[in-house]
């Protein structure tokens, strides 16, 4: 559904390249939610851009294109890097972060659902059967209608966020992308709007990817999941097996460093921080935090690798290990 074939970019700035996404290479497949996690800066949301197409300068693909692909109503469609955006709402749509923010607060929602339904999406309908349209798909997200008629500053941020995700999903996208769709709400709300999400996921069936900082988030509704550390993915597999058996140290780290209900133990962070895009050092980039680092961890770059079935890491120990036994 999405590959993402040995991507890399950077941002171009006057002092020199910032490499911010370096070789990665997985799938995120249909009929799945999968998680992208990771401290800010690690590259999250740039990832996140490049599979959306919003690839404009400074920002470039140095190597590697994002392929997403599929099948809606019948039709089998492949869009790469670049084609993208010629699908955007149709086969995926993008939920940006602070997505409440994005609406413009003084124009009623009608008429901002109007603008951004294209027209060649609109079945040759006058505008008042495609609000009818809308109106509709509300109801079945249990929104009011009523909200069309609201400017946006009328609404909590909580039912800004809903609508937002109204608007992404109207069309029944193949994937969804969601940029830290609970950032900036309450617990309860955050609860809310994961539900929502999930709910459409299993009514679309199609393919959810989530960028959040907040393992809680990944946690409760992820399928499958990717560790981003300083512009690479550092460990990828079910979500439920990184939470209970991680295996990369910095996931190591971080699921150690994570509060559980019943677990009285003191919890640390992780020693240190991460290192600056702009000059990061040479070999495993998690080599100066890491207890285990070796020379050749400072050395050399380590591969991103099947480890045990289905899951996937970028370690030296690792490689070792699956190596020597076999
Ligand atoms: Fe640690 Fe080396 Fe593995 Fe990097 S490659 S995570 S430094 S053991």
């Amino acid at each position: 559904m999405l590959k993402i074939d040995h991507l890399s970019t950077s941002y171009k700035t006057i002092d020199g390249d910032v490499h911010v996404i370096k070789d990665l290479d997985f799938e995120i497949y249909e009929n799945e939610i999968f998680g992208i996690a990771g401290e800010s800066g690690c590259g999250k949301t740039t990832l996140l851009k490049t599979l959306y197409d919003i690839v404009e300068f400074p920002l470039v693909i140095d190597q590697g294109k994002v392929i997403l692909s599929g099948e809606k109503n019948g039709q089998p469609f492949s869009f790469e890097s670049g084609q993208i955006r010629k699908t955007w709402w149709n086969n995926i749509s993008y939920v940006p972060q602070a997505a409440q923010s994005v609406l413009n607060p003084i124009v009623r929602l009608k008429k901002q659902f109007l603008d951004s339904i294209p027209k060649s999406q609109r079945k040759n309908e006058t505008p008042k059967q495609t609000l009818d349209r809308v109106a509709k798909y509300l109801e079945e997200l249990s929104l009011s209608p009523d909200v069309l008629e609201a400017y946006p500053f009328q609404l909590s941020g909580g039912m800004r966020q809903r609508v937002i995700i109204a608007l992404a999903t109207f069309m029944s996208p193949n994937v969804i992308l969601a940029d830290e769709p609970t950032t900036a709400l309450d617990v309860v709300v955050q609860r809310g709007i994961l539900m929502m999400l999930m709910r459409l996921q299993k009514q679309l069936k199609n393919t959810l990817v989530i960028v959040s900082h907040d393992m809680g988030v990944h946690y409760q509704i992820t399928d499958r999941m990717a560790i981003m550390y300083s512009g690479s993915i550092v460990e990828l597999g079910k979500t439920e097996d990184i939470f209970n058996d991680p295996v990369h140290p910095y996931t190591t780290m971080l699921v150690g460093s994570l509060p559980r209900v019943g677990d009285k133990s003191q919890k640390v962070g992780i020693p240190g921080r991460p290192p600056a895009l702009t000059n990061p050092p040479p070999g495993c980039r998690f080599a100066p935090r890491c207890p285990h680092a070796t020379d050749r961890c400072r050395q050399e770059v380590p591969q991103f690798r099947e480890v045990k079935p289905g899951r996937f890491a970028a370690c030296h120990l690792l490689n070792e290990e699956v190596q020597k036994n076999g």
